[in-house]
């Protein structure tokens, strides 16, 4: 489990400060979700962390480690975003094992499931395949694998998403508002689905979204943040009950 510190970010976009001297200190094993109104700088920040984007000062922190100079296969992430960018040609199944290939294909060192594989107990085709079943089973597609993207709903797509960002065994999933393409019902669903499968990983998760009951009712901690900057850190129900400052509690719908 890896915590992530946030120190100082800036981002400017041309002349635009986008964030400003944002602090944040995100807890191993924590699910902190950044929630504020669109283009308050949310998916700059969560990029910033990625790897995807560059700051313009401050640093970012992952396990104790500085991690400014490391490209974002570096970084032991996983990014899950509202596009599920899936391969339609390829199988539930090869879609999600596509990360393992990745590295199959680079000899990466640290591929985990090298480490798992003992002399003489199988292949790497039976290690990527029960890897790829043991993710499915627990996002409840296991029957799912040998179809194609365009046979499935819109959530089990989101699934399928989510057990390639998996099979990676991140040090943290990155999540940019993964549920905003599904319709309200489903939505509602998911939310409960993702609050589960952090529980069931233990692995540090920063969601992203506009929607306050999302925030609300699936973090440990939110972060409120408006015009590039972080107003108030702290669980929900605090900040619900004391929000910092009438910017918070109109967004978060506080009583008066
Ligand atoms: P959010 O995810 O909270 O909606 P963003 O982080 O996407 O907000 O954007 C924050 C601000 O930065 C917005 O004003 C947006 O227009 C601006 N912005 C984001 N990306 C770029 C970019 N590549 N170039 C210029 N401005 C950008
Ligand atoms: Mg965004």
């Amino acid at each position: 489990m890896a915590g992530i510190e946030i120190d100082g970010i800036t981002k400017n976009f041309g002349r635009t400060e986008v964030l400003r001297r944002v602090d944040l200190d995100i807890r191993p094993g924590e699910f902190m979700t950044l929630v504020g109104p669109s283009g308050c700088g949310k998916s700059t920040l969560l990029r910033i962390v990625a790897g995807l984007e560059m700051q313009s000062s401050g640093s970012v922190r992952i396990a104790d480690t500085a991690v400014d100079g490391l490209r974002p296969r570096d970084r032991d992430l996983a990014m899950v975003f509202q596009s599920y960018a899936l391969y339609p040609h390829l199988t539930v199944a090869e879609n999600i094992a596509v990360p393992l290939r990745m590295r199959q294909l680079k000899g990466h060192q640290r591929w985990p499931l090298v480490g798992r594989l003992m002399p003489g107990t199988g292949s790497l085709e039976s290690a990527i395949a029960a890897e790829v079943q043991s993710v499915a089973a627990m996002l409840d597609i296991g029957h799912l694998l040998e179809r194609k993207p365009g046979q499935l709903s819109g959530g089990q797509r989101q699934r399928v998403a989510l057990g390639r960002a998996m099979v990676r065994h991140p040090k943290a999933f990155l999540m940019d508002e993964p549920l905003s393409n599904l319709d309200a019902k489903l939505r509602v669903h998911m939310r409960a689905e993702i609050a589960q499968l952090h529980r069931r990983l233990g692995t540090t998760f920063i969601y992203v979204t506009h929607d306050q009951a999302e925030a609300m009712t699936m973090s440990d901690r939110i972060a409120v943040m408006m015009d590039g900057a972080v107003l108030q850190v702290a669980a929900p129900e605090t900040v619900y009950n004391d929000p910092k400052d009438i910017r918070v509690a109109e967004f978060i719908g506080s009583p008066k």
